[in-house]
């Protein structure tokens, strides 16, 4: 055994996780590339323990042999019947500790005993010194126990020396918390806590599944479904497929062959959703959680501008809308970088590494520094808006990454339209950074009459290449471009405040909206048609601005040159502002 060794982890509900110290860093252990270890016990068939997937695939088999869930009976004192035995919730906990241990052992080639465990904020004295007690069964010494919201902190923040206010918004497969942590010096306090503990993704599944039962009953004619126990699980596990699938499409199409037979005849399942429509059903549960998120703050006494962080933790956060929310309530777009799941026992392991005496960074990982999204019709603070911005890649996000928004047509006659590419983050398209636009014409006539239209998807590399792909979907016509060094555009505030001065002076209508050419750059074709108008003014203008007009065309055509983009966007501004007044 190794004395030094420390791993950390976290004991979760619904699953657990265990990290390492390798090279310094904290690392997850995989098994069969598998990260997440459900947090389940059971007997098997010869007396002997189970722990993790096996047991949980033997639960709807032989529940009488299996526990789930135990950590919400920690510190309760109760006990627990599993096949002819009854446990202590600390002893159940204590074989999923002793299967991670076992787990971290394989995986550093020699024994470890001491651990860093994560327990929930709100976790009362008796339940932190029972999930102690379970590590002592386990063999291990629990030589910290810490907050998962702190350790989530730790995860993003570790060797950080600033003071910072960090939410930290936790929303997992069956339990919701939200917490403000103060880092002050390297070490994280919990300001304030609250959540519900009954609220999670099994609650969205529930939605869908509800949604499928409905379409047996009344579509297909099937009675009495709720009472088949297979197809019940079948659906249950087809409505969380199909949840996940909606976080990274908008549509979908749930498929489940032999739900039933009627009149001896079987019949088959095809329902479509939507994101829209799976957002909407779990609307109130969302709206709760921003209430717990307003309520946090206010027991913290701290102000959403007071944050310098908006941290998302748990599996649930990947539904895109939750970033929606946090970043509209809170003023600022959340990260969800470091894996949603593994957040907290990689947090567990920065503080395994500090136990043990090393200097701990926060887990770092690429993300992109700005949105990316397109323009569509819309509204813009309340009111009618021909640019609206439409968020595709969102920032923060991991890299890389593949995301899909649908688009729709103006009006059902519209035979083209063009797919343009901003980056930044103002919900005026017009005001971020274009950096492509792509023509698509010949749309289907009929294609919109429906609510079908256009399938636009964004893939952006660890080396800025964003890859677009829209897709009709009535008829699969599709079309593909690709913006090259995507992330190398600049949204800096300088040039944003003279994009917005222009943007005053300039009349949305008459702009360079429409005209857009196949696969070019929009900045360049820009550029270009700055330089042209010019060029053509220069002679008719008054002799005072002619001056002017052609330092400024000289400097543009050097940046340009020169590969300046930023100065080459400054110039071109200033060349605008003297064209407005002159054409
Ligand atoms: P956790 O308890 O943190 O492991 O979170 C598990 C929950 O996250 C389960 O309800 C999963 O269905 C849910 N989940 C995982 N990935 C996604 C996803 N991409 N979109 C929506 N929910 C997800």
């Amino acid at each position: 055994m190794d004395t030094d060794a420390v791993i950390g982890i976290d004991l979760g509900t619904t699953n657990s996780e265990v990290a390492i110290i390798r090279n310094g860093r904290p690392e997850i252990v995989r098994e069969d590339g598998e990260a997440m270890v459900p947090s389940c016990v059971g007997v098997d068939e010869d007396g002997g323990i189970i722990v993790g997937r096996q047991a949980r695939n033997q639960w709807i088999a032989a529940p009488e042999r299996t526990v789930l869930s135990i950590k919400r009976l920690m510190g309760s004192g109760e006990r627990v019947k599993m096949g002819a035995g009854e446990y202590t919730p600390q002893e159940i906990s204590a074989f999923i500790l002793k299967e991670l241990r076992e787990r971290a052992s394989r995986a550093l080639g020699h024994d470890v005993g001491k651990a860093v465990v994560t327990v929930p904020a709100y976790f009362t004295d008796a339940q932190r010194k029972a999930t102690r007690e379970a590590g002592v069964i386990a063999g291990l010494d629990v030589v910290r126990i810490i907050n998962e919201p702190t350790a989530a902190a730790l995860s993003y923040e570790s060797g950080s020396e600033d003071t910072r206010k960090i939410l930290v918004y936790d929303l997992g497969g069956g339990t919701f918390d939200v917490s403000v942590v103060l880092v002050e010096e390297g070490v994280v306090e919990v300001l304030s806590s609250t959540g519900d503990n009954h609220l999670g993704g099994d609650d969205f599944d529930r939605t869908i599944d509800d949604r499928l039962n409905r379409h047996i009953e009344s579509e297909l004619g099937v009675s009495g479904a709720d009472a088949d126990q297979v197809l019940q699980a079948r659906l249950k596990r087809a409505a969380e497929r199909a949840k996940i699938e909606l976080s990274r499409q908008p549509y979908l199409q749930i498929e489940e062959d032999h739900v039933a037979l009627v009149d001896g005849e079987a019949r088959h399942l095809s329902h479509d959703i939507s994101r829209a429509e799976f957002e909407q059903g779990i609307d109130e549960l969302l709206a709760g959680t921003m209430r717990s998120v307003t309520m946090a703050l206010n027991d913290a006494d701290v102000r959403p501008s007071q944050l310098d962080r908006v941290l998302m933790v748990g599996g649930s956060t990947r539904i895109p809308r939750i970033s929606e929310l946090l970043a509209e309530r809170l003023g600022q777009e959340p990260h969800g970088e470091v894996d949603p799941d593994l957040c907290v026992a990689l947090g567990a392991g920065v503080q395994a590494g500090i136990e043990m005496g090393l200097d701990m960074q926060a887990v770092l990982v690429d993300v992109t520094p700005y949105t990316f999204g397109t323009s569509a019709v819309g509204e813009l603070y309340g009111q009618p808006y021909a640019h609206q911005f439409v968020p595709i890649i969102r920032r923060n996000t991991k890299l890389p990454t593949t995301r899909t928004e649908p688009l729709f047509k103006m009006f059902d006659e519209q035979d083209a339209v063009s797919v343009r590419v901003y980056q930044g983050e103002d919900p005026d398209a017009l005001k971020n950074v274009e950096i492509g636009s792509f023509e698509f014409e010949g749309l289907a006539s009929s294609a919109f009459a429906t609510d079908q239209g256009l399938l636009c998807t964004y893939q952006l590399d660890l080396d800025g290449l964003l890859k677009v792909h829209v897709v009709e979907r009535a008829t699969g016509r599709e079309i593909r471009g690709v913006v090259e060094d995507a992330l190398g555009h600049s949204s800096g505030s300088e040039t944003r405040a003279s994009r917005e001065k222009v943007e005053e002076l300039w009349d949305p209508e008459t702009d360079s909206a429409g005209g857009a050419g196949t696969v070019s750059t929009d900045a360049s074709r820009q550029m270009d048609d700055t330089l042209e108008r010019a060029q053509a003014i220069l002679d008719t203008a008054p002799v005072e601005d002619r001056e002017e007009i052609s330092e400024l065309t000289g400097e543009l055509r050097r940046a340009i040159s020169e590969g300046r983009t930023e100065d080459a966007e400054d110039i071109r501004q200033n060349l605008e502002e003297i064209l407005f007044y002159l054409e």
